[in-house]
């Protein structure tokens, strides 16, 4: 029996659904680690006390997931560039009394993306749709690796407006334009983001956020949706002849660069992947 044991935590409101017990403990299993990582039901108001508990109980970190993300950075002691620009954490470290927040999201999408499809984000001209908190984390990662293009494309035109303002800030000499869903073209697009939850099962499951006829062989089209496994966007990609990008790649590497911040060990990512793949299947 191990004298000290990690303890680690999602916080999240609602957190039943939440996949990361099952990836991290199996992760925790394979390579036999004296660590436990639970689920913790935490309504907004208590977020802060939250962190607090996470800090004094010597946690040796924590995800954060809705609603939490945007509202944590402010009880942080520090946190990475990223986290500041995309301002959501999804990871906390803790060092001593310390808490360090980070978010994986953007990074933990691109190593998905570049692993299973061997693409460079470096020089496309990509085109996200929706302009929300995980838009924000793709956005800042294509840009952070030299995308040539970015099409942000939302239906309330004003929110991807003011998320193209935010990232030309950011990042000066960048391309980025906005359009509504009516506006959008995708000649010339070489990967399609869809970060809405349209085609969701138990929202609008078989609904695509686009149309069909934007969809082209040119194109990979990467769906941040996972529940379904392969969504109608997905399937009439791969029918347009596109290559495809599931939503659980993205799911399971955030959670993998997660790990690999609390432990200092290389995550058993394929371990993960097969524990929260058997779960969405139940
Ligand atoms: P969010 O901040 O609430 O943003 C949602 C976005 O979707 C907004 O741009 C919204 O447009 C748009 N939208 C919502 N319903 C729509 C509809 N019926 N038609 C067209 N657009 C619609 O959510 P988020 O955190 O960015 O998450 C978005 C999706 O990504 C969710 O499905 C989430 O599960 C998924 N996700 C997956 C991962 C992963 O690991 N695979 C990680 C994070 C998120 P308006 O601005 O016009 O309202």
């Amino acid at each position: 029996m191990a004298d000290h044991i990690d303890m680690l935590a999602v916080l999240g409101h609602p957190i039943r659904h939440s996949l990361s017990p099952v990836m991290h403990g199996a992760a925790i299993a394979a390579l036999n680690l004296a660590a436990v990582y639970t689920a913790v039901d935490l309504p907004p108001e208590h977020l802060a006390q939250g962190l607090q508990a996470v800090r004094v109980l010597g946690y040796r970190g924590a995800n954060l997931t809705i609603p939490h993300k945007e509202r944590a950075l402010q009880w942080l002691d520090d946190c990475s560039e990223s986290a500041l620009r995309i301002g959501a954490v999804n990871t906390i470290v803790r060092s001593g009394d310390l808490l360090f927040g980070d978010n994986t999201d953007g990074r933990g999408w691109a190593r998905s993306i570049s692993e299973e499809l061997g693409i460079t984000l470096s020089g496309t001209v990509a085109c996200i749709v929706g302009a929300g908190g995980a838009a924000r984390a793709i956005a800042d990662v294509l840009l952070a690796s030299g995308a040539e293009q970015l099409i942000l494309c939302n239906r309330d035109v004003n929110r991807a407006e003011l998320l193209a303002l935010a990232l030309k800030r950011q990042y000066p000499r960048s391309d980025v334009r906005s359009c509504s869903l009516a506006e959008l073209r995708t000649e010339g697009v070489d990967l399609l983001v869809n970060s809405t939850p349209v085609g969701m099962y138990g929202h609008s499951e078989g609904h695509m956020p686009i149309a069909a006829e934007l969809l082209h062989g040119s194109m990979v089209v990467s769906d941040l949706v996972y529940r379904p496994r392969r969504t109608a966007l997905l399937s009439a990609a791969q029918q347009a002849g596109a290559a495809v990008h599931e939503g659980i790649g993205m799911l399971v590497w955030q959670g993998a660069l997660a790990f690999e911040q609390w432990f200092g060990v290389s995550a058993p990512v394929a371990v993960m992947k097969e524990a929260a793949l058997t779960r969405l299947e139940q």
